[in-house]
């Protein structure tokens, strides 16, 4: 569903993705590891256009990405079918729970209101927090606002998932609550790219793990081969430091 094929981004002087070149099929879940700075965020927000690159192509789901931001009705049409969940949760202060979840769907999708607030009260159920769609972001706690956001997300039936550390803003007795709706999501079969530093949740989740060392893809393979026995260098010693 996503290929991308000797991706280059520069930002000025700096090379923040090098030849990326990644496949993923329909069904895989990949996860991106690597140190800060490494250009993880900067990968998948090029998958659906948030970032521009300036060589090589991106196609996601038959549409395709070209260099320079001149993409038209391609990107338009990724970013409604590729939902994303980002670290600070990003959701709409003076909507209520129920009004973020409904608001894509009834406006891009076109929904009717009773239609859109059906799925979403079936999506906030499944995530957990069903009680909550009447109130606002701010009376909830940032393990509940995350699961809206996810909600939001999935409520335009996306076929593609990515996430930008979707727990690093979280306290910890928060974090196992979104990483265990995430797993449900792994588990029915949704596509996904997930940007994270929770090793032991890639390792159980993934069919595949990236490590990205300034910009390369330095190594890819399944969980248990990345973290038992990984074969690059880099890839070694960035996970002594953080396993
Ligand atoms: P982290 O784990 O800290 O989130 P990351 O792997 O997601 O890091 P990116 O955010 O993709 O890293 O950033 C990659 C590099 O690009 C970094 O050196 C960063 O400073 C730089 N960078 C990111 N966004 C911009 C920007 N808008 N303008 C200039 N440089 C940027
Ligand atoms: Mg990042």
């Amino acid at each position: 569903i996503v290929r991308m094929e000797k991706v280059n981004k520069h930002f000025g002087s700096l090379h923040v993705l090098q030849d990326i070149d990644l496949e993923v099929a329909t069904g895989e879940v990949v996860v991106v590891i690597g140190a800060s700075g490494s250009g993880k965020s900067t990968l998948i927000r090029c998958i659906n256009g948030l970032e521009e690159f300036q060589d090589g192509h991106i196609e996601v789901d038959g549409n395709e990405l070209t260099p320079h931001g001149k993409s038209g009705k391609a990107l338009q049409k990724i970013r409604t079918e590729v939902g994303m969940v980002f670290q600070q949760f990003n959701l709409f202060p003076h909507l209520s729970v129920l009004d973020n979840v409904i608001l894509a769907p009834m406006k891009v999708r076109g929904w009717s209101r009773a239609d859109a607030v059906e799925t979403a009260q079936r999506l906030l159920e499944r995530v957990g927090i069903s009680d909550q769609a009447a109130k606002y972001p701010s009376q909830l706690s940032g393990g509940q606002q995350q699961r809206v956001a996810l909600a939001r997300a999935l409520a335009m039936e996306p076929r593609l998932m990515l996430f930008d550390e979707p727990t690093s803003a979280l306290d910890p007795e928060m974090i196992g609550e979104v990483l265990d709706a995430m797993r449900e999501l792994a588990r029915e079969g949704m596509t996904m790219i997930i940007v994270t530093h929770e090793m032991g949740f890639a390792r159980e989740v993934a069919d595949r793990v990236i490590y990205i060392h300034k910009g390369e893809i330095a190594e890819e393979a399944p969980p248990e081969k990345i973290f038992d026995t990984p074969e690059d260098e880099r890839t070694r010693s960035f996970l002594a430091r953080v396993l």
